[in-house]
């Protein structure tokens, strides 16, 4: 098969290696951008986007715009970035105008915001704001979805993402990038939060995810982490069905992040090969192929790439 060198949607790190805390328990540290390149010649992944993390319910440390930004510099042929913006930020206020800032990060080359982990209610008054202000200047939002407020990450919906779907229908310039395990779980049709919150390796039948899909064009699957894998791997017929119908928004990833990597297993290869071989077999055509792992990235963050 042709080598179509991948582009990765989602991947964090720091250029501050030395500074930033280890994890208490397992040690595990953000990586550098060095670090990151390392992996990316293994995954065969030409280019990443960047995504910082300011909200404080998903680390011990604050990864920034600017620390992004000063990556996407020492390694212009490797990194492009999205911002990133607390919606508390500036005065606590759901009318906070973000436009300033994002424009600002814009200005600099930023391609979109997230992840977005803050921990609450998507249609919170503060959250629809920052989002309605990415909607005006054209800011994808790269979101991780939480089930609950309290003990996660993530903004917040409830099962079958009701306030998700009320958010891309009420703003259709709104470009947002699901990801995450609650909102890959929605893949298959759940029952409850029992089964939204569990493991999922089970055969898929189709859930709110291909609904909100199609009834949403605004809305694009990041693939990235145990969650956007899962998705797919624990069906492939079925992702081979998901894939074509959306090939045109949805994105490959890796979600790398600590070093020693926090993957069960060996995550970023396998996903990687699953999708390798689902073109090698015929069960998604290379046309597909190419799309999710490179060509969507560059026509959707403009990329100067072939
Ligand atoms: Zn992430």
């Amino acid at each position: 098969m042709e080598k179509i060198k991948k582009i990765d949607i989602h991947a964090h790190a720091t250029p501050f290696p030395q500074y930033v805390p280890k994890h208490k328990d397992n040690q595990e540290r953000c990586l550098s951008d060095e670090e990151l390149i390392g992996l990316y010649e293994k995954l065969d992944i030409e280019m990443g986007v960047l995504l910082p993390c300011v909200s404080p319910e998903a680390q011990t440390h604050p990864n920034t715009s600017e620390a992004a930004k000063f990556m996407v510099d020492k390694h212009p042929d490797r990194f492009v970035w999205f911002c990133n913006i607390d919606p508390r930020s500036v005065y606590n206020l759901p009318t906070t105008d973000h436009t300033y800032l994002l424009e600002h990060y814009k200005s600099l080359g930023a391609k979109g915001l997230g992840e977005m982990t803050i921990n609450m209610y998507i249609d919170d008054p503060m959250l629809e704001n920052l989002f309605a202000c990415c909607a005006e200047v054209d800011m994808p939002v790269t979101i991780h979805m939480a089930p609950e407020v309290g003990g996660y990450y993530g903004i917040v919906d409830d099962l079958g993402l009701p306030r998700l779907e009320k958010l891309l229908k009420k703003y259709p310039k709104l470009k947002i990038l699901g990801h995450s395990h609650h909102f890959w779980a929605e893949i298959t049709k759940l029952a409850n939060e029992e089964e939204r919150n569990g493991s999922q390796w089970s055969k898929v039948v189709p859930g709110t995810i291909e609904r909100l899909m199609r009834e949403c064009p605004n809305l694009y699957g990041d693939l990235s982490a145990g969650s956007g894998g899962t998705a797919m791997m624990r069906d492939p017929e079925y992702a081979a069905k998901f894939m074509t119908e959306f090939a045109d928004r949805l994105f490959y990833g890796t979600d790398i992040c600590d070093i020693p990597s926090t993957f069960p297993g060996n995550l970023p290869y396998d996903f990687a090969a699953f999708l390798d071989n689902m073109a090698e077999t015929g069960m998604i055509s290379m046309d597909v192929y190419k799309k999710i792992v490179r060509e969507n990235a560059i026509k959707f963050l403009n990329l100067d790439l072939d």
